[in-house]
């Protein structure tokens, strides 16, 4: 019974466990899924961020490249109004060859060599002096000038001074700028901005120059071609110009070299034409950056959801646990419940509600052992109601039943708690006592004699009472008895004994 029950608790514990580690795995495994998508979604939008990045930081070189156009177109305007006040000075305190000498000395110095210088003769019109560069007399009309930004002249009586500053300068100075303020720029994760001019729209082997490249500064200057491949067998200057020239804009994806170190990977682009320069501004960013950026901005999450895990964990285990120990103890509470009602039913006589021949039987084998192991006798004595076929026949089976519980009660009130009664079957019963000596016997068994002959029966079909007397018929144990059996033959011939003698008596067997 109780290897069972610890079968049964064991299998119910491994149910339990079983199923806390399915659930463990089941929610290890929703987690792992849960956590790979949130990292995939962190990935893109960070991605996506990155782009913007990318685009804003180029849209903002564009900006920055007109607005210091337009300042540099400032400076210029400044700069020639500072030397018509000089020139003025200049005319007033000399004339002639001498004032168109001290001019152009004080024209070609500093800063002011760049502003564009036509000298006239008043009279004739002829060129006096034209300052190198891409300008051209022929295309500084006299007076009215069309395609130059600036344009100033001064008369001098004898001279005709035209100052004037081509876009090609202002464009010169802002793109010098501009390649000085790229270089100066400092972003995370190894991004830069590079910038390559357009020789040749429709591609091929030096279709444009690298104008400026902060990862690669030896190489500014060099040809690109559109042929040129990465390691991935991308031709990213192809896509990159055929991009551009379809949209004016591209994303797109390539390998190349990291900035600072020799290791190739991919990156995304963003490149922009700025069709004025003939230039493609571009920024890029590398994905595994990117990537270890995500891993970092994820890891705190990750972190988090962790201590969720074993917290959910611990709480499952704990509640695991303490529903296994719960149910091991009702289960074990039930059963002890149970089992005293089974062994109170297995051991009862229900007629007379003493023990039953089966209690009586194992009660019997035991004091047998006792007395072979340590020689402590028992005394047996068995106990059956006289002429109780009378009874039945006279008064029913009914109050047959009734006289037999009259007469367990009657016994057992007067027998002592350790001593065992039990119906042994009919209208007999068997007494099991610790007394062995012979006046013990004598003396309890004529107490057993007297309280069974105050029993009376109410008798419905005679109306009048019946006394009710038992014989008895007692022993003890022998060494060689072999079986309690033997005792209770002994007892059962006292018995007979007893009954033949008249009855309502008791013999003991001479043994005793
Ligand atoms: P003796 O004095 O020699 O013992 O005679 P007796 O009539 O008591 O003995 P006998 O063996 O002739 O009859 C026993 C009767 O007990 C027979 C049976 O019907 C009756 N009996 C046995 N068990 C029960 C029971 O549980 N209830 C009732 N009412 N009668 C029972
Ligand atoms: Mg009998
Ligand atoms: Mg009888």
């Amino acid at each position: 019974m109780e290897k069972v029950r610890l079968k049964y608790r064991v299998v119910l514990i491994a149910v339990f466990v079983a199923m806390g580690v399915l659930m463990g795995f089941a929610f290890f495994y929703t987690m792992d899924k849960l956590m790979a998508s949130f990292q995939m979604s962190a990935e893109s939008n960070i991605v996506e961020v990155k782009k913007r990045f990318l685009s804003d930081t180029v849209n903002n070189v564009i900006l920055e490249i007109e607005q210091r156009q337009g300042n540099r177109e400032q400076d210029y305007r400044r700069m020639i109004a500072d030397i018509t006040q000089t020139l003025e000075y200049l005319h007033m305190s000399t004339t002639g060859q001498d004032f168109l000498e001290n001019a152009l000395s004080y024209m070609q110095s500093g800063d002011r060599a760049n502003i564009g210088l036509v000298v006239f003769e008043a009279s004739t019109d002829e060129v006096l002096f034209q300052s190198s560069g891409e300008s051209d007399s022929k295309v500084i009309p006299h007076a009215e000038n069309v395609g130059y930004p600036i344009v100033v002249n001064l008369d001098y009586a004898e001279y005709r001074f035209t100052l004037y500053v081509s876009k090609t300068t202002i464009d010169e100075d802002v793109k010098s700028q501009i390649a000085d303020m790229i270089h100066s720029y400092q972003f995370s994760e190894n991004a830069y901005i590079w910038v390559n001019q357009i020789v040749d729209y429709e591609g091929g082997d030096d279709y444009a120059i690298r104008l400026i490249h902060p990862n690669l500064i030896d190489t500014e200057g060099t040809y690109l071609s559109t042929n040129t491949t990465d390691i991935g067998g991308n031709h990213p200057y192809l896509e990159e110009l055929e991009g551009v020239k379809r949209n004016g804009e591209i994303y797109f994806n390539y390998y190349f070299k990291k900035m600072d170190s020799d290791v190739i990977s991919e990156k995304i682009t963003f490149a922009k034409l700025y069709a004025d320069y003939d230039w493609i501004i571009a920024m890029g960013v590398h994905l595994d950056d990117v990537e270890s950026f995500v891993k970092d901005t994820t890891a705190e999450g990750q972190r988090s959801l962790q201590t969720i895990i074993v917290l959910i964990s611990l709480m499952m285990i704990v509640l695991i646990v303490f529903v296994s120990v719960f149910i091991s103890f009702l289960e074990g509470w039930y059963h002890r419940n149970t089992n005293k009602e089974l062994k109170k039913e297995v051991y009862r006589d229900s007629i007379t509600d003493l023990h039953n021949r089966r209690a009586g039987e194992t009660q019997l084998k035991e004091a047998l052992l006792k007395f072979k192991r340590s020689g402590q006798n028992s005394a047996v004595m068995m106990l059956d109601i006289d002429d109780f076929k009378r009874i039945n026949d006279l008064c029913g089976h009914d109050a047959g039943d009734r006289a037999l519980r009259q007469v367990a009660q009657a016994l057992d009130s007067n027998t002592r708690s350790t001593d065992l009664l039990c119906r042994w079957g009919g209208e007999e019963f068997v007494l099991l006592c610790g007394a062995s000596q012979l006046e013990d016997i004598e003396q309890i068994s004529s107490k057993l004699l007297s309280a069974a002959s105050d029993v009376v029966l109410e008798c419905n079909n005679t109306g009048d009472p019946i006394k009710v007397t038992i014989s008895i018929g007692a022993s003890v144990f022998q060494q060689s008895d072999s079986d309690f059996s033997d005792i209770v033959k002994r007892a059962d011939e006292a018995l007979y004994n007893a009954k033949e003698q008249g009855k309502n008596r008791v013999v003991i067997d001479k043994n005793c």
